[in-house]
């Protein structure tokens, strides 16, 4: 009997498994335990778990058998699979670079003509250099690419960069970004039957409610009345905020969400108008 339980892929065991379960704990889900297991169910959602390697995430997606997927888009741009990117996920963040060792005089793109570039992106890799009119030759590894240069395996190197200290170590300088990427959810494009769709929103529901709760704070603050009109033009989306009464019968305490970036532009501004004991804390979910 077919599944009508909502089924997920996401990483088995990779830099992206902790975030991922995180974030769908944050969001209410709950799971007993998924380490070591191939399928989870969720304990209070209509959701199940597909635990596998992320290459293969969206092959599944696209061919229907998961239908959603958490994967880099790194690994979906590479895999050419015809999925719907339907979310960003702001974590996974890295960047796909050509990277040139240090002591190799390569300096431009077109220093790497007739060269070998070690990577586990061949298709990304080969798009990239023939949209840019470079003939290079691809060598193929599925990991440790950077130590291939030192191996005379290759010239120069295709890889995931993040903080770029892998890439020192090893006495490599990046040369040019060929690809920003970061974690999605996608979604198959076949046919989903009513019931899941309706699952699909309410899941989309929460992780909506989660992002907009991870950009927002919510502020509280001493003022005097008289100030109230100052505070709530420094703050737009004050529009209608919390007002309470204090003991002292010329202050006031008011409470609100805020965008975080927002805050950290008018805080000086927030005191100069006469706010103090500002407290900032965390939103744990938004529906708005
Ligand atoms: P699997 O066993 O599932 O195939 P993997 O070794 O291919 O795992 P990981 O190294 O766990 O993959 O990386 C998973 C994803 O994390 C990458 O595809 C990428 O989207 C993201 N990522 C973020 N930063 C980095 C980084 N510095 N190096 C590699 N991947 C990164
Ligand atoms: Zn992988």
């Amino acid at each position: 009997m077919e599944t009508t339980s909502l089924r997920i892929a996401i990483q088995k065991s990779g830099r992206l498994t902790d975030k991922t379960i995180n974030l769908l704990e944050n969001i209410g889900l709950k799971f007993d335990g998924y380490k070591d297991r191939l399928l989870v169910k969720s304990l209070n959602f209509d959701v199940e778990l597909l635990l596998i390697r992320d290459d293969d995430i969206p092959e599944y997606v696209q061919d229907g058998i998961c239908d959603l997927g958490i994967v880099g888009a790194n690994v979906s741009l590479e895999r050419g699979a015809d999925v719907e990117v339907i979310r960003d996920l702001q974590y996974g963040m890295c960047r796909l670079s050509v990277a040139v060792p240090k002591s190799s005089g390569f300096h431009t793109m077109h220093d790497l003509n007739n060269k070998r570039i070690a990577t586990s992106y061949p298709n990304l890799t080969r798009k990239y250099f023939s949209s840019r009119g470079i003939d290079v030759k691809i060598v193929e590894i599925s990991g440790a690419v950077e130590i291939a240069p030192r191996l005379d395996v290759a010239d120069a190197i295709v890889d995931l960069v993040s903080s770029g200290g892998t890439l020192k170590t090893n006495g490599l300088q990046e040369l040019e970004v060929i690809l920003h990427s970061q974690s999605q959810l996608i979604r198959t494009r076949k046919p989903i039957p009513a019931e899941k769709l309706d699952l699909i929103d309410k899941f989309l529901i929460r992780i909506n409610g989660r992002q907009l709760a991870e950009r927002s704070r919510y502020i509280m603050m001493n003022a005097p009345r008289e100030s109230l009109e100052v505070i709530s033009g420094l703050i737009p989306s004050l529009k209608s905020p919390t007002i309470l009464p204090l003991a002292e019968p010329d202050m006031i305490a008011i409470h609100s969400v805020i965008p975080t970036d927002k805050f950290w532009e008018v805080m000086e501004e927030l005191k100069a108008a006469g706010a103090s004991g500002i407290v900032m804390l965390p939103v744990e979910s938004m529906i708005v």
